[in-house]
C-alpha cells in the first residue's frame, strides 16, 4: 500500500534518494533528518501503524515486507541510491533484506547491525556500510562522561579522531602560534567555529574567541592529553 504526503520531487534531480527500510527509533530518526534536509525518502515498514505514523515526515511511506523479493522489485528499490536496512531485532530479517538488496544491484546498503557478529554477516552479503548506533552511542557518552571538554567526536581509524573541544579559559585571547597545539600535543587544528560561522582554513594568527569550538584532528591519546592540559 502506497501512503504519499504529496511533497514529491523536493530537490533537483541530480539530489540523492533514499529508502529505509524499517521504522523503529533509528530507521525513523534517519528518514525524519534526510527529509527536514530536503532530501526524497521513502519509508518502508511492514507494520501499517508504523507507515500511518511516518506519512507527514517523508515523501513516501509503504507497507511491504522486505524479505519479500517481489515487493522490494515493485518498488524499484534498486533506483534509489542509498538504502538503510534498520531493522533491529529480527536479526533473520535484516540478513534476507540486505541479501536481496544486494542481489537486486542496489548501489550503497546501509545496515544497522545490532551485535558484532550480526555486523559481520551483514559484510559478507554485502553491505556497504553497517553502523552500530547503540554500540556508537554509548561509547561517545562514556567518552564525554570523562573528559567533558571533548564536545564530540568521530573515530576516523581504531586509534585516530576528529574531535569539537570547547575553547577553554587559557585559550581565549591567543591564536594558534601562541597555543601552539601542534608541537604541544601533536595535535592538528581543522577548523574553529565560531557561533553560526565556521572557518575552515584556520590560519596561525587566528585568534580564539570565548565560546568558539576547536575541531582537530589526532591520536586518541594526544586528543586526550590536549583536553586536559588545556583546562
Ligand atoms: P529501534 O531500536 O531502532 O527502535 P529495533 O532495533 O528494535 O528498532 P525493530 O523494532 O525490530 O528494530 O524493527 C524496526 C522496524 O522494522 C519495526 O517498525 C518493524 O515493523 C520493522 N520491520 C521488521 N521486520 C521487517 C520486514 N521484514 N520488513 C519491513 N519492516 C520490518
Amino acid at each position: 500500500m502506497w501512503e504519499t504526503n504529496g511533497k514529491r520531487g523536493r530537490k533537483n534531480m541530480a539530489a540523492k534518494t533514499f529508502a529505509v527500510i524499517g521504522m523503529g527509533r533509528f530507521g525513523s530518526s534517519v528518514a525524519k533528518t534526510l527529509y527536514e534536509m530536503g532530501y526524497d525518502v521513502m519509508a518502508i515498514d511492514s507494520n501499517e501503524e508504523r507507515i500511518q505514523e511516518h506519512i507527514q515526515y517523508v515523501t513516501y511511506a509503504v507497507q511491504a515486507d522486505s524479505t519479500d523479493e517481489h515487493a522490494l522489485k515493485e518498488l524499484g528499490i534498486r533506483n534509489f541510491d542509498v538504502v538503510v536496512v534498520a531493522i533491529g531485532e529480527d536479526i533473520q530479517a535484516s540478513i534476507l533484506t540486505s541479501l536481496i538488496l544486494k542481489e537486486l544491484g542496489v548501489k550503497q546498503i546501509v545496515v544497522k547491525a545490532q551485535n558484532e557478529r550480526h555486523g559481520k554477516v551483514l559484510y559478507k552479503v554485502g553491505a556497504d556500510r553497517v553502523v552500530f548506533p547503540e554500540r556508537d552511542m554509548g561509547s561517545r557518552v562514556a567518552n564525554n562522561l570523562v573528559s567533558p571538554g571533548i564536545l564530540d567526536f568521530i573515530e576516523l581509524a581504531e586509534d585516530y579522531s576528529v574531535a569539537e573541544i570547547a575553547a577553554t579559559d587559557r585559550m581565549v585571547g591567543k591564536n594558534l602560534i601562541e597555543l601552539n597545539i601542534r608541537a604541544k600535543f601533536g595535535v592538528n587544528v581543522m577548523a574553529i567555529k565560531s557561533g553560526p560561522e565556521i572557518n575552515i582554513a584556520p590560519s596561525a594568527e587566528d585568534t580564539i574567541n570565548d565560546g568558539d569550538i576547536l575541531v582537530v584532528i589526532g591520536h586518541n591519546t594526544d586528543l586526550k592529553r590536549m583536553e586536559e592540559k588545556t583546562k
